[in-house]
């Protein structure tokens, strides 16, 4: 991750963001009643509504919207022998090194942004007080056990992505549906890494989700598919309102052992670029390898995992039980794969971090205050619309509430008479509402209302039955997205 210029002005946009995100329902520290613990979060109330929006876009992009995806939600635990296959087991690992003094541990690969345990302004390398051991692996998947029994035959891992999840049903995908080649299988799920350094808030975390498909393709389309996906995932995020011009891609370099290529979306976080999700050609390892993991599990005999040899693959392996069948072309072979592989805690956070702003807007008395909103694209608002009635008397109320119960079985609408109506409308800027819809002496006179934009600020007066048709309108909705996704 390389770090932004100026870290002190970063630095305390990034704690603002956080401390809204506490202030206001989005995000908790994971088990904060206890004093917390590093690297797991909870998303309170608003947060869920943002988090499943983000994931009911990518959804509905990945899969409702196209006629060559399906979808899946497979199981977190799996066999283990799906981790060795898949590599897991055995190359799953970041080099670490611990520090003999503070007993703390670092990535190898990351000592320079790595904070002394004694020292917190000081990096280990320059702390002078650190006893470095030599670099030694170690493996991000977190253990847990089968059943009672606490032995090397009953141990498996949580999985640490959905992936596998998807290889693994390959052959159950083609031969319950008329899926053909080219395709792909979406899903949406938690998976788990022991990160040796959680950090940058949710950036990275320990328990997080992936929105992860698997692109099936013809060897020989796969160089254009990969090119397709890349331009198809960066152009999701701008879609969404992610200015493009924080956002990058880069290719790597220095490859994967089981990619031909591949190329991440990056963000410009607050605290420095940093991976939104990454696109690689798999080409056909993966299948390949489970093939050989198949052929191996029989004769495994529940011992330790990073000590089984893998079968050797059969020379007929393009016949295999994950092969395809073309019926065109009556011949079979395993596909390329493409994938798209993205995070939605991260994407969540970048969705955040852009839509953060602060501008001036006068308070009820006239004096000009900062205001701070959230500029977050309407489909992925928490709420849509907040019905406010001015008093709470005089047949405001029962006017709003009629309101709020005809717009909320069409959009994620919240009715608030809490507070005086400044501070209603500030705390809907500050959760990124797009329209605030307040009911005065003058609706129960006309049955207009005044509709302000969270942006602009600007409000205008409608008639009470063209709110919903102003809604759709305003905020670019569609019958489509107003629905939830699954
Ligand atoms: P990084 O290099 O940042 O560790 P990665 O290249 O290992 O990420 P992938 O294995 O490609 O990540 O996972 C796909 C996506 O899953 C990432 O682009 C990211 O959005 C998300 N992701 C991976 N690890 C984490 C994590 N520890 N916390 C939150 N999201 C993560």
């Amino acid at each position: 991750m390389t770090a932004p210029a100026s870290a002190d002005a970063s630095s305390s946009l990034m704690e603002k963001i956080v401390a809204l995100t506490k202030r206001r329902g989005f995000i908790f520290q994971s088990s904060e009643l206890y004093g917390g613990i590093n690297g797991a979060w909870d998303y309170g109330p608003m947060g869920v509504l943002l988090k499943r929006n983000v994931k009911d876009a990518w959804w509905r992009a990945m899969v409702h919207d196209r006629e060559d995806v399906v979808g899946l939600d497979s199981a977190i635990l799996m066999h283990p022998m799906v981790w060795k296959a898949s590599g897991h087991v055995d190359g799953f690992s970041d080099p670490m090194i611990d520090c003999k003094t503070c007993k703390k541990r670092f990535r190898a690969d990351d000592l320079d942004g790595a904070i002394c345990g004694q020292k917190p302004s000081k990096s280990p390398q320059n702390c002078g007080v650190s006893d470095l051991t030599e670099p030694r692996n170690f493996n991000l998947m977190f253990e847990t056990f089968l059943g009672p029994v606490s032995d090397s035959s009953a141990k498996t891992f949580l999985r640490p992505e959905t992936a596998q999840g998807i290889f693994a049903n390959f052959a159950n995908v083609i031969s319950t549906t008329r899926v053909k080649v080219p395709f792909g299988i979406a899903q949406v799920g938690k998976s788990f890494r022991n990160e040796i350094n959680p950090r940058n808030f949710t950036f990275r975390s320990r328990e997080f989700e992936q929105m992860e498909m698997e692109f099936f393709c013809v060897p020989g389309t796969d160089d254009d598919w990969f090119k397709k996906w890349v331009e198809i995932r960066q152009r999701w995020y701008t879609d969404l309102g992610l200015s493009s011009g924080k956002l990058r891609l880069r290719e790597h370099d220095k490859l994967a052992h089981y990619s031909k290529a591949t190329t991440d979306i990056e963000y410009l976080f607050p605290f420095g670029w940093g991976e939104l999700e990454g696109i690689a050609n798999r080409t056909d390892f993966d299948l390949r390898q489970h093939q050989r993991g198949v052929r191996t599990v029989g004769k495994w005999d529940g011992g330790d995992l990073s000590s089984v040899e893998l079968a050797a693959e059969d020379a007929e392996y393009h016949k295999g039980k994950l092969s395809y069948f073309d019926d065109e072309k009556k011949q079979r072979y395993i596909p390329y794969v493409i994938e798209p592989a993205a995070g939605a805690d991260r994407a969540t956070l970048a969705f955040l971090c852009d839509a953060y702003a602060e501008d001036s807007a006068p308070d009820a008395s006239g004096k000009v205050e900062t205001r701070v909103v959230l500029r977050l694209h309407p489909q992925l608002a928490p709420i849509k619309a907040a019905i406010l009635p001015l008093m709470r008397k005089d047949g405001h109320p029962e006017r709003a509430r009629k309101i709020y119960d005809d717009l909320k079985r069409r959009f994620f609408v919240d009715y608030d008479d809490s507070a005086a109506i400044g501070k209603r409308y500030r705390r809907q800027d500050e959760i990124g509402t797009p329209l605030c819809i307040t009911i005065d002496y003058d609706t129960i006179k006309d049955g207009t209302v005044t509709v302000r934009d969270r942006d602009s600020m600007q409000q205008i007066r409608v008639s009470e039955d063209q709110l919903r048709n102003l809604l759709e309108e305003k905020l670019g909705l569609t019958e489509s997205t107003m629905k939830p996704a699954v």
